[in-house]
Order: C-alpha cells, then structure tokens, then sequence
C-alpha cells in the first residue's frame, strides 16, 4: 500500500480552502468543495483511498452526515461495497436507531435505519468515513452507533484532523483512526 508522500500531502492541502470565521468568529472552516471541483486532486484522493481499502474485509462503508456522504458514496462505488448514510436526527424514513453527543451548549443525535447493516454476516464489517475530524464528537457517536448496531466498525477514516484538538484520543480506544491529512 502506498503511503503518501509529503508532496502528496500539500498537493490535497492545497486544494482546499481556508474560510476564516465560518460559521462563526474563530473557526477556519476547512471548505472541501475545492478539492471536489478539481477532478485530479479528487482522483488522487480516492485513488489513494480505494488502494488502502481494497485489500480489506468490509461489507459496508458508512458515510457521516453530510461531507461523509460524498467521500463515503464515492469509495463504496469503488470497492463495490454497499454504503450507508448515518445522518442527523430525524432525517431517516424508517425505523432507526440513534446515538446522542454532547455538544458545547445541548446535544446532538445521529441515526441509522434499524437494518442498515443487514446481511448474510453476523458482525459485518464496516468503515466508516467523514471528511474532517474537529472534537471528535460526532465520529465516536458514530463508531458507538455502529457498535451499538451489532456491526463492528473496523476502522475511522478522515480526510482531514485537526490534531489540535485531540479528538481522536478517545475514537482510538474505541476503532483505529486513519486521516489523510493532519493539521496541528
Ligand atoms: P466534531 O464532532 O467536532 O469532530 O466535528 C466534526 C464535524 O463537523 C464534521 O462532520 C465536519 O464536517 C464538521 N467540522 C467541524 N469543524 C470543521 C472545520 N473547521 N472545517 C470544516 N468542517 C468542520
């Protein structure tokens, strides 16, 4: 498997852009539609990923609410796996499950359908991706969805984390983190 050099690491970086103080004053949100309109850092991107997940055992690649969706879709089409969307509370149309997080003022709640990992395994296996890891909040909600469900998430991907924050400290004792791109 190819390991990313430093040169592949600036070249995705590059593509995406820095907006400072959205949403609110103090967050530099890091905007992917760059990197999705450029279809060679796009390619790149996925081509790295389909390569470090082909060789794995997984039946379901689940996609975080919403910038999830887009990375999640895009390699499950390539791996030929099934994919899931786990979206925000109140969104899925049939029977669900749900998994609520603390947020800094109140709490949040994301949710399954109730069969979303339905198939012929007992504990099928699944990966679970979103496009940037800031506090952790919402993808060990997730990984614990996922546990919750029966299914075993076998690995957390991301495309950007911001180290800064540690918020993989504690989705790591849960499932291992793999992030394209660290930002401290
Ligand atoms: P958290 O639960 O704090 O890890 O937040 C992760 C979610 O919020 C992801 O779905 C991200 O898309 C979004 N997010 C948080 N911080 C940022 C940021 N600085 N730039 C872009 N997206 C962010």
């Amino acid at each position: 498997m190819k390991t990313l050099t430093p040169e592949d690491k600036a070249f995705l970086l590059d593509s995406i852009r820095d907006v400072k103080d959205f949403p609110k004053p103090g967050i530099v949100f890091k905007d992917i539609s760059t990197l999705l309109k450029d279809p060679k850092a796009f390619g790149f991107l996925m081509d790295h990923l389909k390569e470090r997940y082909e060789e794995r055992e997984i039946d379901f690649i689940a996609g975080i609410d919403s910038r999830g969706f887009i990375f999640g879709s895009a390699l499950a089409d390539r791996l030929k796996k099934g994919f899931v969307p786990i979206r925000k509370h109140g969104k899925l149309p049939y029977t669900t499950i749900g998994e609520k997080y603390a947020l800094e003022y109140g709490f949040d709640e994301i949710e399954i359908h109730i069969d979303a990992f339905k198939c012929d395994k007992e504990k099928p296996k699944v990966l679970l991706i979103d496009d940037l890891i800031a506090t952790g909040g919402t993808a060990n909600a997730a990984a614990n969805l996922i546990d919750k469900s029966g299914a075993e998430c076998i690995e957390a991907c991301f495309v950007i984390n911001l180290t800064f924050l540690r918020g993989d400290e504690e989705l790591k004792k849960i499932t291992p983190v793999y992030s394209v791109l660290e930002i401290d």
